[in-house]
């Protein structure tokens, strides 16, 4: 089966929101086995829309719209998809009353009535999360499927809905494996799965380049599920023995879940000690849900007063070294611990760019080290680990890279506790 994905709303066109529906289906379909062929994006325009829906139904046998289901006038989602196949628009009695509870006690607007008219024959898919339903219309052969538009009603509609619906209709399904690295550039983790690349057209390892790391991706075409799991499995292990110290996870694993997750299994608390990442980190670390287990405290250190009077850093220290040094680093990990009562305390210190040093004094010898220049700390059980990270790029790539070097060496300093 082909299919295609028709995003409809002026909004993305103008720029303002970002198709991520799209790329959500894109994925979904390919998992099941179903080809997309055409993404396209509609404004909300009801002659333009029926010629995406004439000349998508030309080459696809399934439709997927999203958005334009909603209360208001400019949304003739609904609409065009009935006039296309010459429906009427009746009142669906069950979304009606559902709408209704939706709005428990306040007041319902009455264009929502709207919204549980459904054209004769389509299917509704209830919406647990908003008010528009959905609708599937199928007839000779062709299917079109209309999904509202925001995000957070939309994914859980076609996973509870959708997926069962076409599910099993493709005897062949791909399903991938993603294994994350990093500490590893792109072209060396390529050259060392490069003979299984070159082998592989079933399951496929695919290398990706993304800010904080790597990817290999494994995907394997087969019927169902659990067959594409065992086929992958063997080359999963396979690049397991040869590049295991690199992986941190799978999936949508992240370096930060993946660090959290490891201090959890030890049992150690975490506090945070930043001067150029000014919170990044601390932020990284509290997106992972179940957190408070595990981080105390998070210090923004950046001028040289604040790394001494909050941290303890010495003044000695930062007038003989600097405060963008290995030793600076060493202290501001071992203060935040200290000052949290923390089992484990990491640090940033280092140069950005995009402007002179924070805080240069006449007594920083800082001055004199290089945009890019950073090093990162962590003070755990009594000992103190540093590293210095030249980093090119931008202020914010500089930034970014420190938070994810950091958690990495954080990761590999646990692992080998
Ligand atoms: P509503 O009932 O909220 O009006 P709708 O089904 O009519 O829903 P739209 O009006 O088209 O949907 O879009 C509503 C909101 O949903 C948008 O402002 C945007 O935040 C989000 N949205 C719409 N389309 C997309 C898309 N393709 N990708 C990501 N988000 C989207
Ligand atoms: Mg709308």
């Amino acid at each position: 089966m082909k299919a295609e994905i028709i995003a409809v709303g002026t909004e993305i066109l103008l720029g303002e929101i970002v198709n991520t529906d799209a790329k959500f289906l894109s994925e979904e379909l390919a998992a099941l086995g179903i080809s997309t062929y055409y993404q396209t994006v509609v404004g909300d325009n009801k002659e333009r829309l029926l010629d995406a829906f004439r000349s998508g139904f030309e080459r696809s046998d399934i439709i997927i719209t999203s958005g334009g289901l909603g209360p208001t006038d400019d949304d003739i989602t609904k609409e065009t998809g009935a006039e296309y196949f010459g429906k009427e628009l009746v009142l669906d009695e069950n979304s009606y009353n559902r709408i209704e509870s939706y709005f428990k006690g306040r007041k319902m607007a009455k264009t929502n009535i709207k919204q549980a008219y459904v054209p004769v024959g389509g299917k509704v898919l209830d919406n647990d999360n908003g008010t528009a339903p959905g609708i599937i219309i199928e007839e000779n052969g062709k299917m079109l499927i209309m999904l509202p538009g925001p995000p957070n009603e939309l994914v859980p509609m076609f996973n509870n809905s959708v997926k069962p619906y076409l599910e099993g209709r493709e005897k062949q399904v791909i399903i991938s494996r993603t294994l994350r690295l990093t500490g590893i550039g792109e072209s060396n983790a390529a050259e060392a799965v490069r003979d299984i690349m070159a082998k592989g057209t079933n399951p496929t390892v695919a290398p990706y380049a993304k800010e904080d790391g790597v990817l290999l991706r494994i995907t394997a075409k087969g019927e169902g599920k659990e067959q594409c799991l065992k086929m992958i499995e063997p080359v999963a292990d396979e690049i397991y023995g040869r590049l295991g110290g690199f992986i941190y996870g799978e999936d949508d694993t992240t370096l930060a879940g993946a660090v959290v997750e490891l201090l959890k299994e030890k049992g150690l608390s975490l506090a945070t000690a930043e001067s150029l990442t000014g919170g990044m980190l601390a932020s990284a670390i509290v997106d992972i849900a179940g957190v408070s287990k595990v981080f105390k405290e998070g210090f923004v250190a950046y001028t040289n007063e604040s790394k001494m009077k909050t941290l303890g850093v010495s003044s000695r220290t930062i007038q003989y070294y600097g405060a963008v040094s290995a030793e600076t680093a060493a202290e501001m990990a071992k203060g935040a611990a200290v000052k949290a009562g923390a089992d484990v305390g990491i640090s940033t210190t280092g140069i950005a760019g995009g402007g002179a040093v924070a805080n240069p004094t006449v007594d920083d010898t800082s001055y004199d080290k290089p945009v890019g220049r950073v090093y990162i700390g962590i003070y755990c059980k009594g000992k103190t680990f540093t590293k210095e990270l030249n980093i090119k790029g931008s202020r914010q790539k500089v930034r970014s890279r420190t938070v994810s070097s950091l958690l990495d060496f954080l990761r590999v300093t646990l692992k080998g506790l």
